[in-house]
């Protein structure tokens, strides 16, 4: 199964792909899990990628979507794979469509006020890339794999609204894109973790009959 996770940085894409991906045997695939840990390496793409990422930009469409496409070839991705984060663009999404078809479009709506005090309380794992609010986890490690957990530079403030203004201008038109291609669902991602993966599996059920 292929699948797709829209929605507006912190509606819970990364916490529902990762329990998503568990349950179904897929791959996740996030690009901002994939920069970051190039961005930890020093590599080429993540020099080019951390001028943008510390702005609240996002990526050019060239370098993003030849990452993905790399990705797609590794052995995890047989059995399908959930895209967290891609595509963000019109661009990208029009270079998905060449390579792969999709099943299902999931869009988690959240509301912006909520999305802010979301965002300013997580931490993220430097070691397993799980996602955590600072109110669980008060000691700062990791309860997944005890590596530490820190405040993503990109998850304060200004960078954050920059963000969200990127989200709107950029990402949001690819809720219509994909309402017209017939394959979306719309969730009210403002709910406990545990109804909105209930209410995800039951959508992504019915994507398969
Ligand atoms: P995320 O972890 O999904 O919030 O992504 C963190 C940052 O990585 C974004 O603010 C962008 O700068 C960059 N990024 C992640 N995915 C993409 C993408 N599909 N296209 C362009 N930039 C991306």
């Amino acid at each position: 199964m292929k699948i797709i996770f829209l929605g507006p940085p912190g509606a819970g894409k990364g916490t529902q792909a990762a329990i998503v991906c568990e349950k179904l045997g897929i791959a996740h695939i996030s690009t901002g899990d994939i920069l970051r840990s190039e961005m930890k390496g020093n590599t080429p793409l993540g020099v080019s990628a951390k001028e943008y990422i510390e702005k609240g930009q996002l990526v050019p469409d060239s370098l993003v979507i030849a990452m993905v496409e790399k990705r797609f070839k590794a052995d995890d991705c047989a059995n399908g794979y959930l895209l967290d984060g891609f595509p963000r663009t019109i661009e990208q999404a029009k270079a998905l469509d060449g390579i792969t078809d999709i099943d299902k479009v999931i869009n988690l709506e959240v509301p912006f006020e909520q999305i802010v005090e979301r965002i300013s309380s997580r931490r993220t794992c430097s070691e397993c890339a799980g996602i955590f609010s600072v109110r669980d986890v008060a000691d700062g490690i990791c309860p997944k794999c005890s590596g530490k957990l820190y405040q993503r530079p990109d998850d304060m403030d200004e960078t954050v609204r920059k963000r969200l203004k990127v989200y709107e201008e950029m990402t949001a038109p690819l809720i219509d894109y994909y309402s017209q291609k017939g394959s979306m669902v719309t969730l009210d991602g403002n709910r406990g973790i545990d109804v909105v993966t209930a209410d995800v599996l039951a959508a992504l059920e019915q994507a398969k009959i």
